[in-house]
């Protein structure tokens, strides 16, 4: 634990790995600054963990699965329920750990304990429900057997998550383990391993079995490669980058373990020329710049039905110059810095390239002076469709306009692409929604409405956003193994018998 005070963190920071019950350190010996983005100052370092750390936890998330697996859905419930409880009862420390850590104004960390809260108690429902339909007897062409199928825990599960939403990536995994009767192994973000630290502290506090949950802070070579290799790892669920989220499914099939991916995405938000234009402003700017467009949601290509398009810009340009970014502490604050380096030389890049590109420049993302990862919002017009800007996850404060002259066109351009997380769908005219959102190639479609994500719904997209889903029943699913137990209970049962596959 580190006792070093901020002005808005004054308690003290857990910093080491939690393996089977216990604080501890890492078998490397090595530590790793977590930095604030708002200050480049280093916060505290934490245990850098490696390959022996990863076994050590999970052999303890192993011996646990044995006796948690049997622990009924009301129990588990209880637990998930008393974490709820504890983060609701902490949140306001999350929150600031959120702020301090990943930049985000502390408003929007504060959404993210909701978020937290409810999924953790949406989650508990449906472990209970498991004590009633974790087994069903289904209709069979035969009165000589008996068929039931019954859903059963997956075993030890590894879930890697980054730095983006850290706390809400990790209970949108992590409730639904613990519901289905997984024990876990969670690698958080090298970047942003506080709230996670955190966040273990309350589960350790609502009581959990040892073993059932653990923590190995550290790199994603050394901590995350070795997880999602170990032999004794059932199932691995991540949220990251297109590009790790390809490494771990390969190095998952060595050991053919399942894997669900949550990854990059390049989504549109379509605005057609009757939508309420103060509604598209808003859907538009939030799209884009809400916890400093590092959203994989993010709607950061605006497309534009051409009568409207001209005042679309103006307005949106105005608002976009009007966000104040800074202090994620202060009040009035909505955006703060990106939350890394890497990060923030990489938007700077993809602004520079835009300008090569010959897109035009509305408002430019400068840079305030002083220290910090700061970037303002910037904005696009008239890119071209092939440009990095327009292709690539920017993961920054950045939003390109195209505009369009048909619904056809519309549609088009949003699914061309090879991500397909969200989209959002800008009208007046309901039956168009539906058209739209009908034809639009993305695992979630916002008819005028926010970015809302219900824990009782679904999260994932197609193409090369996702393998799998989350939240609503697909989230525990995912976390579940099916096995069918066919009874001989007739007299003709042998006789029926006819092979198997
Ligand atoms: P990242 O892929 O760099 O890292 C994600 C996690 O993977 C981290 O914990 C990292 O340490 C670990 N990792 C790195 N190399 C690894 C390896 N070889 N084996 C195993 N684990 C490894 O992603 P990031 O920069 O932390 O996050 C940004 C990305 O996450 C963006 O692309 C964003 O779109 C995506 N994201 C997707 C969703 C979604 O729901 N689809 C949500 C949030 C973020």
């Amino acid at each position: 634990m580190s006792t070093r005070a901020f002005p808005h963190v004054d308690f003290p920071l857990h910093t080491q790995l939690y393996i089977d019950g216990f604080w501890c350190a890492g078998e490397t010996g090595r530590r790793l600054p977590v930095v604030n983005p708002s200050t480049e100052e280093t916060i505290v370092e934490v245990e850098a963990g490696g390959a022996a750390d990863v076994d050590c936890a999970v052999q303890a998330a192993t011996r646990a699965f044995h006796t948690w697996k049997d622990a009924t859905g009301v129990e588990r419930a209880a637990y998930l329920r008393a974490i709820a409880r504890g983060v609701e009862a902490r949140g306001a420390q999350l929150a600031a750990l959120q702020s301090l850590n990943n930049g985000k104004p502390l408003a929007e960390a504060q959404i993210d304990v909701s978020d937290v809260v409810a999924t953790f108690d949406y989650y508990a429902g449906l472990a209970e429900r498991t004590d009633v339909d974790g087994e069903a007897e289904v209709a069979i062409p035969s009165g000589d057997y008996q068929a039931l199928i019954r859903r059963e825990p997956a075993g030890v599960v590894a879930l890697i998550v980054p730095w983006n939403f850290p706390m809400v990536t990790t209970a949108w995994k992590l409730a639904p383990a613990l519901a289905a009767g997984c024990t876990v192994v969670l690698k958080p973000s090298e970047v942003t391993p506080l709230p996670e630290l955190e966040l273990a502290s309350i589960i350790a506090e609502a009581g959990l079995p040892r073993g059932v949950f653990n923590v190995v802070t550290g790199t994603g070579p050394e901590v995350g490669a070795p997880l999602a290799a170990h032999p004794l790892v059932a199932k691995v669920s991540f949220t990251g980058s297109t590009a790790v989220g390809e490494q771990v499914m390969k190095t998952a099939a060595q050991t053919i373990k399942g894997v669900s991916l949550e990854l990059g995405g390049k989504s549109s938000i379509i605005v057609f020329a009757d939508a309420d234009l103060d509604l598209a402003v808003d859907l538009a700017a939030g799209g884009a710049f809400f916890n400093a467009g590092q959203m994989c949601s993010a709607t950061s290509r605006v497309l534009v039905e051409r009568p409207l398009a001209e005042a679309l810009i103006a307005r949106l340009a105005d608002r976009a110059t009007r966000i104040v970014v800074g202090d994620p502490f202060a009040s009035g604050v909505q955006m703060g810095p990106l939350t890394s380096r890497a990060q923030y030389e990489r938007v700077q890049r993809f602004i520079a390239n835009g300008k090569a590109d010959g897109a035009h420049l509305v408002i430019e993302g400068e840079v305030p002076s002083g220290p910090g990862y700061f970037v303002k919002p910037t904005m696009f017009v008239d890119v071209s469709a092939d440009s990095a800007v327009w292709r690539e996850e920017i993961f920054g404060p950045v939003l390109c306009v195209r505009s369009f002259d048909t619904e056809d066109e519309a549609i088009a351009t949003a699914n061309d692409t090879d991500f397909g997380l969200v989209a959002s769908v800008v009208t007046r005219d309901a039956a168009r929604g539906k058209r739209v959102a009908d034809a639009l190639e993305a695992g979630v479609v916002w008819i005028n409405a926010p970015q809302l994500i219900f824990p009782q719904t679904s999260w994932g997209g197609y193409k090369r956003s996702s393998v799998g889903r989350e939240l609503g029943p697909f989230g525990l699913a995912a976390f579940q193994e099916i096995k069918q137990v066919l009874t001989a209970t007739g007299p003709g049962a042998a006789l029926s018998a006819d092979g198997g596959a």
